[in-house]
């Protein structure tokens, strides 16, 4: 069964002009790109994404990294990936989530690091789930910016446009 995942080329990644090689890492797998764009991430879009760490000490410090404002580069590059067994493949490509302990052969392990912080700069993010990927595409994309329609959508007509929003 194919499954769709968000990834995320965090600021971090694209101060360091690293969109090359974690897009080849990525190319090592069959999985296709379905949707891609580059984002300027709103306060509201990063709490939402980031909501199951709402509690945590470094939650602001999580947003303001995921927004850019620690990296002056106020954007992310946004992808969904499709195909067999997506999650498990791109979280292992990935690394753990502290690059420390993630293995240097992964994106995470070869390009993160900690700040003095102790925010993890860890360059990419990786749905943790088809569920977790489910809600954060929706909340990311809409159903015209993919090209495989993964979940229920229906069609609106928005002043003289047609368009589709999810269900
Ligand atoms: N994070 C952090 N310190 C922590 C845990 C998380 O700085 O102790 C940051 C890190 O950038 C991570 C993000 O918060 O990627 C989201 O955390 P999550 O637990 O969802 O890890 P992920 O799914 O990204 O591996
Ligand atoms: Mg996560």
């Amino acid at each position: 069964m194919k499954e769709a995942v968000l990834v995320l080329i965090k600021p971090d990644a694209l101060q360091k002009s690293l969109t090359g090689n974690i897009l080849s890492r990525i190319s090592s797998t069959d999985l296709e790109i379905i949707g891609a764009k580059v984002v300027k991430v709103s306060r509201e879009l990063a709490e939402a994404h980031y909501a199951h760490l709402k509690d945590k000490p470094f939650f602001e410090d999580v947003i303001d990294y995921i927004c850019g404002n620690q990296h002056g580069k106020h954007k992310v590059i946004a992808l969904v990936y499709y195909g067999e067994n997506a999650v498990s493949q791109l979280r292992t490509l990935a690394g753990a989530t502290n690059p420390e302990e993630a293995d240097p052969t992964t994106i995470r392990g070869a390009y993160g690091r900690i700040t003095t912080k102790g925010v993890y700069e860890n360059v990419i993010h990786v749905s943790d789930s088809v569920e977790s990927a489910e809600r954060e595409i929706k909340m990311w994309f809409s159903p015209d910016e993919l090209i495989v329609d993964l979940y229920p959508s229906r069609t609106m007509v928005e002043g003289t446009r047609v368009i589709r929003i999810w269900e």
